[in-house]
């Protein structure tokens, strides 16, 4: 007998060469593969004599093999399966293409229920590839022989279950799996308080489980939808939740406002602050006033101009004595933050220093020029608080640095980090200050968290916002300072390659520059392939395209840039392209974040499909950056009209907000959510368009923990949760 924690090794129905494949959909055991859900069904359901099938209508039929032959087609040399199949009524041709090993199984006199959609060809009506389920040989007359079979049926008769068909596996292999498990369901605890389970009208855990596999209705198969969604977005936030209320228990450090310094400082900018930018930089000083931590996201469009309200809340926070620390995704935007830290900040009397994988600077703050310092001078500077202000990469929380005086952490980019690594930074450093010598430079550190205010310029679409960042507070940045940048946006297909080029060679004469973008290093690079059902093979890459270019503008200076590239090249290539010795540069999404480069006018996006909308969008705003008309131009060979909508969305909206809420629609959440972009596992089920539903988890997570309605099962699933959230 199995049970639910088995490894599916133990399962004899899996075999050898699947369990790998298993793995890879996260499926370890019989539970998880009881909780692989899903996504759509196929109504196989009308059951009906042969002599009434019509054209096109999707049918189940039930009947006995008279005929089966494996014969190829001539043109194509196709291997075709075709077989006559009778009931009382009349006879059918099936055929199945490219499976000549189903006759083996499917033979002469076997009684059959097949499942699919009509056609007409030149035999009159055919089933072509229809779903196939052998059937016992029980007396064929009888009255319910029909009901009795189908409540043993998987494959057909039935409302059929379709599941993510990724890395080899088919939904009928899956079915084949899942079937015979299913009253194990009954051995899964519901975790689910009951008192939430009666307000919401919601169905039991096991039955939803063994409804939404094999649904005895629509009807049914809905409700077990919504109690598996449910639990999803309850889980989200019941730990949105409980971190809210663990962080309310915290300190932090006070910050006095001090008017004289901001007003000065915003006085002496070479421009004004937008409105947007004086209220959010008002509510962080607010916020930090405060003993209690902030925890503020700013969010804004590219260009919006974040960095600068990052730079005021910095400056209170330096100049009041404190330090803070300044993390970005890549070394490439560490050092550009850091450039732009210089050109502000000057005069301040502060220490600012820069930290990466690679390299650490100091702007000290008599001479304010930079230097390169070693390392163990870095660290010892900052350990003894006389760096006021640390720009770096994640640098910042692997090298053992550890701010005495640490009172706000600016991460910019913030999706980019995991959740793990914006804790680290903040608790890894409290850790640290309970050490000894720490405690003793800064006594009021020992159990006071520094303020955190997050960057990004991934608009979240407000459903999103409303579960995944339950109350954090926002502020957002509505304006684009520079003014409104046209940038025209074009997809371009592949017969109309040259359109582009000429535009560069136009541009680049004009001493503008181009960006060329790739979604990956090298054709070798499997990696993005694999999933994808169009090969990897179309998918283009940095080392190919730079060479080609190389051949197609000899007249011009071409460069590239990725990942796997030495820092200290990366640099020297960004310092070219700045100075403008590179003219077209051929790079990885390396750029996609933060890049400031002013004459940059046309951006090139190789196989756009492969990106998402909000990513794309945030490519476009590579360019634009000055008065100078700009171009952004995406090329695709993909032909589904799917990727089509996508793309011409980025024609339409301008806005990065309808963006993400399109390709929420369109993508659904799971590639949306997806871990690397909010740190939360995908929504496997929940529709968070459904804001009713939303609404309804809040209020359920709120009355568990104010009414402390917790059972031991849901300690345990929401012990695991945090677990599956902190490894993503
Ligand atoms: P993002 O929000 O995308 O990070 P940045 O902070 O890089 O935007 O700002 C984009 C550009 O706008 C920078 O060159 C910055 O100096 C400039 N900028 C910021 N605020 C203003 C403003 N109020 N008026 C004019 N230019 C501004
Ligand atoms: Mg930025």
């Amino acid at each position: 007998m199995l049970s639910l924690n088995d490894k599916i090794e133990k399962y004899k129905k899996v075999g050898q060469r699947y369990i790998k494949k298993l793995h890879k959909l996260g499926i370890y055991t019989i539970y998880d593969l009881l909780f692989y859900f899903p996504h759509r069904y196929e109504d196989f359901s009308d059951i009906i004599p042969i002599a009434k099938v019509g054209l096109n209508q999707k049918v189940t039929i039930l009947g006995e093999i008279v005929e089966i032959i494996n014969r190829k087609t001539f043109k194509k040399r196709m291997n075709i399966t075709e077989a006559i199949i009778q009931d009382k009524s009349g006879s059918i041709r099936a055929i199945w293409f490219n499976q000549p090993y189903l006759i083996r199984t499917l033979k002469k006199k076997k009684r059959i229920a097949v499942s699919g959609k009509t056609t007409l060809s030149e035999y009159g009506l055919t089933l072509s590839n229809p779903y196939y389920e052998l059937l016992p040989n029980y007396e064929f007359s009888s009255d319910n022989y029909e009901s009795f079979l189908v409540s043993k049926l998987k494959h057909t008769a039935r409302l059929v279950p379709i599941y993510h068909e990724t890395y080899g596996l088919s939904s009928r292999y899956l079915r084949y799996l899942i079937y015979p498990i299913i009253p194990l369901a009954d051995k899964i605890p519901d975790f689910l308080p009951s008192e939430i389970k009666k307000k919401y009208n919601l169905m039991d855990l096991s039955f939803a489980i063994k409804e939404i596999h094999f649904p005895k209705s629509l009807g049914s198969m809905e409700k077990a939808r919504t109690r598996l969604s449910f639990d999803e977005l309850f889980l989200i936030n019941l730990n949105v939740l409980k971190q809210k209320y663990e962080l309310l228990k915290e300190k932090s450090f006070s910050i006095p406002f001090n008017q004289n310094l901001i007003k000065n400082f915003v006085e002496n900018l070479p421009f004004k602050l937008t409105d947007s930018q004086k209220i959010a930089a008002w509510e962080i000083f607010q916020d930090m006033q405060k003993i209690k931590p902030m925890n503020r996201l700013l969010n804004g469009d590219v260009g919006s101009g974040k960095t600068m309200v990052a730079i005021l809340a910095s400056l209170l926070v330096c100049k009041t004595g404190y330090q803070t620390a300044f993390m970005a995704p890549t070394e490439v935007l560490a050092k550009q933050h850091f450039l732009t830290l210089k050109k502000f900040l000057k005069g301040q009397n502060l220490n600012i220093g820069l930290i990466t994988g690679s390299t650490q600077k100091l702007i000290g703050k008599k001479t304010f020029q930079i230097m390169q310092i070693s390392k163990e001078r870095f660290k010892k500077m900052v350990n003894e608080g006389k760096i006021d202000l640390v720009v770096g990469t994640h640098t910042l929380i692997q090298d053992n640095l550890s701010f005495p005086k640490l009172a706000l952490v600016i991460v910019d980019e913030q999706h980019r980090f995991g959740v793990e690594q914006r804790a680290k930074l903040i608790i890894g450093n409290i850790e640290k200050q309970t050490n000894d010598k720490l405690k003793r430079i800064n006594k009021e550190a020992k159990r006071t968290i520094p303020h955190l205010l997050s960057m990004s310029a991934t608009p979240i679409p407000r459903t999103l916002a409303l579960t995944v960042y339950g109350d954090l507070d926002i502020s957002i940045l509505k304006e684009i300072p520079t003014g409104k940048r046209k940038v025209i946006t074009k997809i371009i297909p592949p017969e109309k390659r040259n359109y582009a080029y000429n535009l560069i060679r136009k541009q680049a004469k004009l001493k503008k520059q181009a960006f060329v973008i790739c979604p990956r290093i090298e054709t070798k690079d499997e990696k993005l392939g694999i999933r994808k059902k169009t090969g990897w093979e179309d998918v283009k890459a940095v080392k190919e395209e730079y060479e080609k270019l190389k051949d197609e503008f000899p007249e011009f200076k071409i460069a590239m840039l990725h990942g796997k590239m030495k820092p200290k090249e990366k640099e020297k290539i960004m310092k070219d392209f700045s100075l403008n010795k590179i003219n077209i540069l051929v790079s990885t999404s390396v750029i996609e974040v933060g890049i400031d480069i002013p004459n940059a006018t046309v951006i090139v996006i190789e196989s756009a499909e492969r990106f998402g909308l909000a990513q794309l969008h945030q490519f476009r705003g590579r360019v634009g950056r000055s008065k100078h008309k700009s171009y952004c131009l995406l090329f695709t060979n993909s032909s589904s009209s799917k990727t089509y909508r996508r793309l011409k969305a980025l024609l339409t909206s301008k806005n990065g907000f309808e963006l993400a809420e399109k390709d929420l629609q369109i993508r659904g959440p799971g590639e949306l959510t997806g871990k690397r972009q909010w740190g939360i596992p995908d929504l496997t089920m929940a529709s968070l368009n459904d804001l009713e539903l939303i609404q309804k988890t809040k209020e359920a997570a709120k009355k568990t923990i104010e009414q402390n309605l917790w059972n031991p099962v849901l300690v345990e699933k929401m012990k695991s949760f945090e677990k599956k959230i902190h490894l993503e």
